[in-house]
């Protein structure tokens, strides 16, 4: 049986990368090519989408499929046995020092929605295609069965650098920062970036933040466990975990 070729594209740069290839002609074109809209990314993404990377897309006979999480999710915030289990990777004071809970939204709302919406489109086996580059290694996973990884950019032995200059060579800009705007693996930077230049996303974070501590009062968006608002988003006060250290969310 054929295997399908699947883009899971997340909107980042490395992303921005593999349309480049597949525009370019510098590797094939997949079969399906798909995007989830988690219904909380960053507008700047989709305003990306829409005039750079669909258009192009489009121009070479691949359409992006733009999937909302809500089609095929079978959750949203709260999840677990008692469904009280927030699924994101929030900062908690609980034990009186700041840690981090396990984060499944990517599994949840990106990995499960895209395999979910590929069953619909009748396939059976696919190579998924993901956007990691070399410098990421360590978010390569052995895959076999009916589901594989694929990794383009590290078939090209592309690291994140080639990526931009690539993007660059297409005449393109680069595209913005792609996550949730509630996502706690955010940076300093990233914070800044929201509440100086996206002020509807920066107060959908806010409001958020003030929400999940009415079930849990220990659970925070920033790594400080303040109050997004009253946080520190100097520099030097940076994150302490690495971005989206699950591995699972597409870049
Ligand atoms: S960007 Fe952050 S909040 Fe959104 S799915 Fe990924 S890890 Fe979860």
């Amino acid at each position: 049986m054929t295997r399908t070729q699947l883009w899971a594209s997340g909107g980042g740069v490395q992303s921005a990368a593999i349309a480049a290839l597949i525009v370019s002609g510098r590797i094939e074109k997949p079969d399906l090519a798909v995007i989830v809209d988690t219904e909380r990314e960053q507008s700047t993404t989709w305003e990306y989408m829409d005039a750079v990377i669909a258009p192009a897309l489009q121009s070479v006979g691949v359409t992006l499929h733009r999937v909302k999480k809500s089609d095929y999710a079978t959750v949203d915030l709260y999840g677990g046995k008692d469904g009280e289990t927030l699924l994101m990777p929030v900062f908690t004071d609980h034990s009186g020092e700041p840690g981090k809970l396990p984060g499944y939204c990517s599994t949840e709302w990106k990995r499960r929605v895209v395999q979910r919406w590929a069953n619909d489109q009748g396939v059976k086996q696919c190579d998924m295609w993901l956007g990691i580059s070399t410098d990421e290694m360590g978010r390569v996973t052995r895959t076999s069965g009916k589901w594989m990884n694929r990794y383009p950019l590290i078939e090209q032995a592309m690291n994140r650098g080639d990526c931009m200059s690539f993007v660059g060579s297409m005449g393109w800009p680069l595209p913005p920062r792609s996550s949730c705007w509630n996502c706690p693996n955010h940076t300093a930077q990233e914070w800044r970036d929201i509440r100086d230049n996206k002020p509807a996303d920066w107060q959908s974070a806010i409001r958020f933040d003030r929400e999940i501590r009415i079930r849990d009062p220990h659970a925070f968006l920033h790594h400080d466990c303040v109050p997004l608002d009253q946080a520190d988003l100097d520099e030097k006060n940076g994150v302490l975990f690495s971005h989206c250290d699950s591995g699972m969310c597409f870049v």
